[in-house]
């Protein structure tokens, strides 16, 4: 008795009394608002090499709240890229919503269960009624099923795996399987075919047109070939917004080829996907509807933190029939469900109630306040490209299809590739802006990728002033 008397005392610790707990969350909100409030001003890249190992060292004795947090300041929250600037236009921008960070907390707080509907019925709900807007948005059918997962690489890899079970992809049958992709397709449906089980299956890339959207008469021979070869086309991949050009593959003539050889037909709108929320967007995303499977990263593209994607499957039947699954020690959660579980249809059981970071950011903003910005994100995307354009010197891409433009800068003497790289160096370290390159057909280009709530009007101006100004000054030197 003497021991567990010894032990409680130490182990209530863990239960902070309401004072405490007001003292911790004084500190913390004022930590964050210091962080957003000097936001706008912060560079968007620092390089601070972290050589101290033991700064995140943990031990037995507790720590007051301030240290922690000026651990923190010091050395995670102001060094490399700054993700929440409205300047960062590198690789896909994420976003990080304050509404969702409240979500986040609540989550927390009460750590709802939102794997079984039995056991957290309304948080699970609310998972479940979120997939069924996206559906709606989307224009998928009432009976299709999905789940929300940590991010585009896990929905892409539920949406393989129920693709595989769904065409019995297995034994034999893996090496005569053809998966049609093209040259921009995310590496991560590669990674998903890997952990499948499914690395030797084979893989075509199909060419691309000169706004780098897969050539669906080249798609067509391909497949008939195979065909003629006694393959299996099992898999085609469209992009709704590629990462590297933001460019989306004609999705309605890929759904005809894919129903007429009967081959499943994902759609990675990991990035693109939900620009299905404007008017826009629609247009250019037409045919995303046909798909067999959509993956959309609300991270991405509805500006939450990072850890909220999406996986949705027209026809539900072939998630559960992946993911479902029983055991003894949870027999009785399945009686009287009247709500499909998250954990019937992902590999996960206990989860994140991340759904409550969505909804919130929704019920708080209204769905139009999303629209707007997602249609402010294209509209800006044109305005760099038309603005650009009329700076002597830059060569654009293709115009965009939706919120990222691809461009160089051409030198008048020495070598472009090598210019450009310089360039975006330069532009990197000094912090004002951040931009990131690819490579298309072989040769450097920059992007700009318009995706940040927090991007607008000025931000997109001082990119075009910072670009002018580095290719100016590194042409002269
Ligand atoms: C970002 C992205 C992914 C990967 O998603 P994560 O959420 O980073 O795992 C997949 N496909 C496309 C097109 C993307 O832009």
């Amino acid at each position: 008795m003497d021991k567990i008397e010894d032990l409680e005392k130490f182990s209530r610790l863990l239960e902070p009394n309401s004072e405490q707990r007001k003292y911790l969350f004084e500190n913390v909100i004022a930590y964050s608002e210091k962080f957003l409030e000097r936001n706008k001003n912060s560079k968007c890249y620092i390089k601070n090499d972290l050589n101290d190992e033991n700064i995140f060292l943990i031990d037995e004795q507790p720590v007051d709240i301030k240290n922690i947090l000026e651990i923190l300041n010091n050395h995670v929250d102001n060094d490399g890229i700054n993700l929440t600037s409205g300047k960062y236009l590198g690789y896909i921008p994420g976003g990080g919503l304050y509404h969702a960070a409240l979500g986040d907390y609540l989550a927390a707080v009460t750590n709802k269960f939102a794997g079984i509907s039995f056991v957290s019925p309304g948080a699970v709900k609310i998972e479940n009624s979120l997939i069924k807007w996206m559906s709606r948005e989307i224009g998928y059918p009432e009976n299709s099923a999905g789940n929300l997962t940590s991010g585009g690489s896990i929905s892409s890899l539920s949406a393989v795996v129920a693709a595989r079970d769904d065409r019995i992809i297995e034994n034999n049958k893996i090496k005569q399987a053809v998966v049609y992709l093209t040259d921009h397709t995310h590496h991560c449906i590669e990674k998903a075919l890997h952990i499948a089980g499914l690395s030797s299956c084979i893989k075509r890339r199909i060419p691309v047109d000169e706004k780098y959207r897969m050539s669906t008469n080249e798609l067509r021979k391909t497949v008939r070939n195979d065909l003629e070869n006694s393959l299996i086309p099992w898999l085609v991949v469209g992009t709704a917004g590629t990462t590297n050009t933001g460019s989306v593959d004609p999705l309605t003539e890929i759904h005809q080829i894919a129903s007429e050889f009967e081959i499943w037909f994902h759609v990675d709108g990991a990035y693109g996907g939900l620009y299905s929320l404007t008017s826009e967007g629609k247009e250019i995303l037409k045919g995303l509807e046909y798909s067999d499977s959509v993956v959309l990263d609300p991270h991405k593209t509805l500006f939450l933190p990072y850890g909220t994607g999406t996986v949705i499957l027209r026809n539900r039947a072939k998630l559960y029939k992946a993911f479902n699954a029983d055991a003894d020690y949870i027999e009785n959660t399945f009686d009287n469900e009247t709500e499909i579980s998250p954990s019937d249809l992902s590999p996960e059981l206990s989860k994140h109630f991340r759904g409550l970071r969505l909804w919130l950011s929704l019920k708080i903003n209204g769905i139009s306040a999303f629209r707007a910005a997602l249609s402010e994100k294209i509209y800006l995307a044109r305005y760099f490209f038309n603005k650009l354009n009329s700076v002597n010197g830059f060569e654009m891409g293709p115009f965009p299809d939706l919120s990222i433009s691809t461009y160089r800068y051409i030198p008048k003497n020495g070598d472009a590739d090598s210019f450009n790289m310089k360039l975006m160096k330069e532009i990197q370290n000094e912090g004002k802006i951040f931009i990131s390159s690819t490579r298309l057909a072989g040769k450097v280009v920059l992007r700009a990728a318009i995706q940040s709530f927090r991007t607008h009007r000025d931000e997109i101006d001082e990119a075009i002033e910072v670009l002018e100004y580095y290719a100016k000054r590194l042409e002269t030197n």
